[in-house]
């Protein structure tokens, strides 16, 4: 059988990522590959560093895209700081916790781990207690803003605890970074990445990764070699670092790096805390619509994160029935729940080009029908004019 070219539904996406791209952010994809050496090519890598420096706000040289998505940047951290019988303080409250702790268990450390209620912020009290009790611990890892629950920890005062104890950090920033306050050397993190499809809504698959100063110093005077020759960072450097000089590592994945400059420059465009101020302004528009159709924030107010609002699924409701009719009947995506939230909670995504007065009346509109279509007793009408009212109040500022 002939395939024939693959023509993907125009959908809106409001899940947990990736998020919507703006339309000059996929017109940079579709110029013209040139090869990875090339000078111009050279200039365009400076000024993607440049710009990460910007949106991480921080000064670190070691500053870069890694190729590959949220997950790579996640591996290149911990397999970088990572030595065989390191200790290691893990804060796991949701997933992605989970899976920085088996990645260090995979390179050998010994996991502590500080566990907090899935819908929690990361307890600074009990990352204390750990690092009381574990006088040898080398690393804290934790998660920013943990997209499987939508809690936003407090990574300022998590990092200060981690430094007075001698500790180098390293923190999950994949849906925090473009989306809300993040501030890389302020707050003196260590080994930070992200991911490029989430608030900062470029296409899939790379990591943007920071080292401070001390963590590069850390790698540098590694007892082993790094277990991964391809994330090996003292080996990257020597193509995305710095000078005229630089030699094959392995083939960037060029036209994705067009589509990650172009997102930058939209951010540098917009402000960074001006992103940061939107994506707050949006979800306080979105939560009163929420809120009117009747539904619960799992996380307590103090403790969420903007950009990742996770809502209890009503009671009789059959919550991949009405994921699939948004889907079907409004090209509409929303997340579902992840590992111990699964089949109990909706994720509903404002991040980067998706957060948008549009997408949030779109929403609205779109469940509160197919809710009470499936026979709750609430009103889209209602839930959108909550919503409209909240950004009108905000206009009027
Ligand atoms: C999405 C996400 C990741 C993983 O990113 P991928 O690009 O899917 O590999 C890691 N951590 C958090 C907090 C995320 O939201």
């Amino acid at each position: 059988m002939p395939y024939t070219p693959f023509d993907p539904p125009r959908r809106t996406l409001m899940g947990p990522g990736p998020s919507d791209i703006a339309p000059r952010v996929l017109e940079a994809m579709a110029r013209p590959t040139i090869g990875h050496l090339d000078p111009a090519f050279v200039g365009l890598m400076d000024e993607i560093k440049a710009l990460l420096q910007m949106a991480f706000k921080t000064e670190n040289a070691l500053t870069m895209p890694v190729s590959g998505p949220g997950t790579a940047g996640m591996e290149s951290c911990v397999v970088n700081l990572v030595e065989p019988g390191d200790t290691v303080i893990v804060c796991q409250n949701g997933v992605f916790g989970g899976r920085l702790k088996a990645m260090a268990e995979r390179g050998g450390a010994e996991v502590v781990l500080v566990e907090d209620p899935w819908g929690r912020a990361v307890s600074p009290e009990k990352l204390e207690a750990a690092l009381k009790a574990h006088p040898e611990a080398k690393i804290v890892a934790f998660v920013h803003a943990e997209t499987s629950t939508g809690v936003l920890s407090d990574a300022a005062t998590l990092a200060s605890l981690a430094r007075a104890h001698d500790c180098l950090t390293i923190v999950d920033t994949v849906t925090s970074l473009g989306g809300s306050p993040l501030k890389v050397d302020e707050w003196g993190l260590d080994a930070v990445y992200s991911g490029s499809q989430k608030c900062l809504s470029c296409t899939p698959g790379l990591s943007p990764i920071t080292f401070s100063p001390h963590a590069t110093e850390v790698v540098q005077n590694r007892a082993t070699l790094v277990q991964s020759w391809f994330m090996d960072v003292s080996l990257v450097m020597a193509y995305w670092g710095t000078g005229t000089k630089r030699s094959y590592h392995h083939t960037a994945p060029i036209n994705a790096l067009y589509s990650l400059h172009e997102s930058l420059v939209m951010l540098q465009e917009e402000g960074v805390e001006q992103a940061w101020a939107r994506h707050e302004r949006h979800h306080y528009a979105l939560r009163a619509g929420l809120e009117a159709l009747g539904m619960q924030f799992i996380v307590p107010e103090a403790e969420r994160t903007p950009q990742l609002n996770a809502v209890s699924v009503p009671e009789g409701i059959d919550e991949a029935v009405v994921r699939r009719r948004l889907l079907d009947e409004y090209n509409l995506e929303i997340g579902a729940g992840l590992g111990a939230l699964a089949g109990t909670i909706w994720r509903i995504g404002l991040m980067g080009y998706s957060s948008r007065p549009k997408n949030i009346v779109g929403c609205l509109a779109a469940l509160g029908t197919v809710l009470a279509d499936e026979g709750l007793s609430v009103s889209a009408d209602e839930a959108v004019a909550e919503a409209q009212q909240v950004l009108a109040e905000q206009a009027a500022v």
